[in-house]
C-alpha cells in the first residue's frame, strides 16, 4: 500500500500512478487529515484491500505534498552507515546515536527549501513511519510496528552544527524546510527486501550520494528495539535512519547547497523528492 497527500488530504495511491482521496472514497469513514491515518492504520489496511477501484484517477506526482505533517516525535540517527562513519572520522558507534529534528522543519517532496546560511549540506535518508505504538518492542517484532517507508532529506547547516563546545545536531538540522519527506509512504510488504534498498541524492543532476541500506550499522529492527526501550514511539512518528557517505562537508574542497540548485533525493521502490533551493528573502 502507498499513501500520499494532495492538497493536505490523504490519498491512497497505486504503483502505476493512480489514486483516490481516502475520505471521499470511504464516504467519510476516514478523515482527510494525512496525519490521522497512522492512528487507524490497521483499519485502513483492511479497507484498502477492498476500496472502490472504479474511483481511481490519474495522479500527477508533482502534486504530492507533506505526507506526515504533524508527528509527535521525529527521531534521527547519526553515523549509521559504515562508510559515512569512516568519512566523518568516527569509529562505528556501539549503540545508536540519536537526536531529533523538530517537526516544524518537515516539508513536502516538491517544496522549495529557502536557505540563508553558507554551509547547508545534503543527507539522503530512508525514513521510517510508525503505524503502531511501540514500547519495549523486541527487534523480532519491530517491523509489525512500522507503517511504511519514505524518502527523506536530513538537510544540515554545518556551521550551526559545530557552534560551541558540543555538536548541536538538533538545531542545525531543524531550520525551516530542512526535513523534506515523501513522496509516498510505502508499506514494507511492497519491497523484496526492505532492509536492502538503494538510495542516493544529486545536486543539479550530479550524483553526490549513492549507497544501500544494507550498509546500516543498526538495522531498522534494531533501531525500533533500542528507541522503544527508552521512550514510547507513537503511530505517525518518524525515524530518520542516518545518511551514507558523500555529504558535502567532508569533500575536498567541501561543497554546499546554494540558491538555484535542484536537490533530488531517491530511495528504490519509493520515489524521488525534487526540492529547489532558493534564497531566503528578508521579511
Ligand atoms: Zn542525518
Amino acid at each position: 500500500m502507498r499513501i500520499g497527500s494532495i492538497g493536505g488530504r490523504a490519498w491512497l495511491v497505486t504503483a502505476d500512478g493512480q489514486g483516490v482521496d481516502i475520505a471521499e472514497a470511504s464516504d467519510g469513514r476516514f478523515a482527510p487529515d494525512p496525519q490521522a491515518v497512522y492512528d487507524i492504520w490497521d483499519e485502513l489496511r483492511i479497507w484498502s484491500a477492498e476500496f472502490p477501484v472504479d474511483r481511481l484517477v490519474h495522479v500527477d506526482p508533482a502534486r504530492f505534498d507533506l505526507p506526515v505533517p504533524r508527528p509527535r516525535q521525529v527521531f534521527a540517527i547519526g553515523a549509521n552507515y559504515r562508510a559515512h562513519a569512516a568519512e566523518a572520522g568516527v569509529a562505528p558507534p556501539e549503540q545508536p546515536v540519536i537526536f531529533t529534528k523538530f517537526p516544524s522543519c518537515l516539508t513536502g517532496p516538491n517544496d522549495a527549501v529557502s536557505i540563508r546560511h553558507e554551509r547547508v549540506d545534503w543527507e539522503v535518508e530512508l525514513v521510517v513511519v510508525m503505524g503502531r505504538k511501540a514500547q519495549n518492542v523486541p527487534s523480532t517484532a519491530a517491523w509489525d510496528h512500522v507503517a511504511g517507508l519514505a524518502v527523506g532529506q536530513d538537510i544540515s547547516e554545518r556551521s550551526i552544527q559545530r557552534l560551541g563546545p558540543m555538536p548541536q545536531f538538533s538545531m542545525a538540522k531543524s531550520l525551516p524546510g530542512f526535513g523534506p519527506i515523501g513522496p509516498l509512504i510505502v508499506t514494507p510488504d511492497e519491497f523484496a527486501d526492505p532492509d536492502d534498498l538503494e538510495l542516493g541524492c544529486a545536486v543539479n543532476g550530479v550524483t553526490m550520494q549513492s549507497s544501500r541500506t544494507s550498509d546500516f550499522i543498526f538495522s531498522i529492527s534494531e533501531l525500533v528495539e533500542y528507541i522503544s526501550h527508552l521512550v514510547p514511539i507513537y503511530p505517525g512518528d518518524l525515524i530518520f535512519t542516518g545518511t551514507p557517505e558523500g555529504v558535502g562537508a567532508t569533500r575536498k574542497p567541501p561543497i554546499f547547497l546554494k540558491p538555484g540548485d535542484i536537490l533530488t533525493t531517491w530511495v528504490e521502490g519509493i520515489g524521488t523528492l525534487v526540492n529547489p533551493i532558493t534564497e531566503e528573502q528578508a521579511a
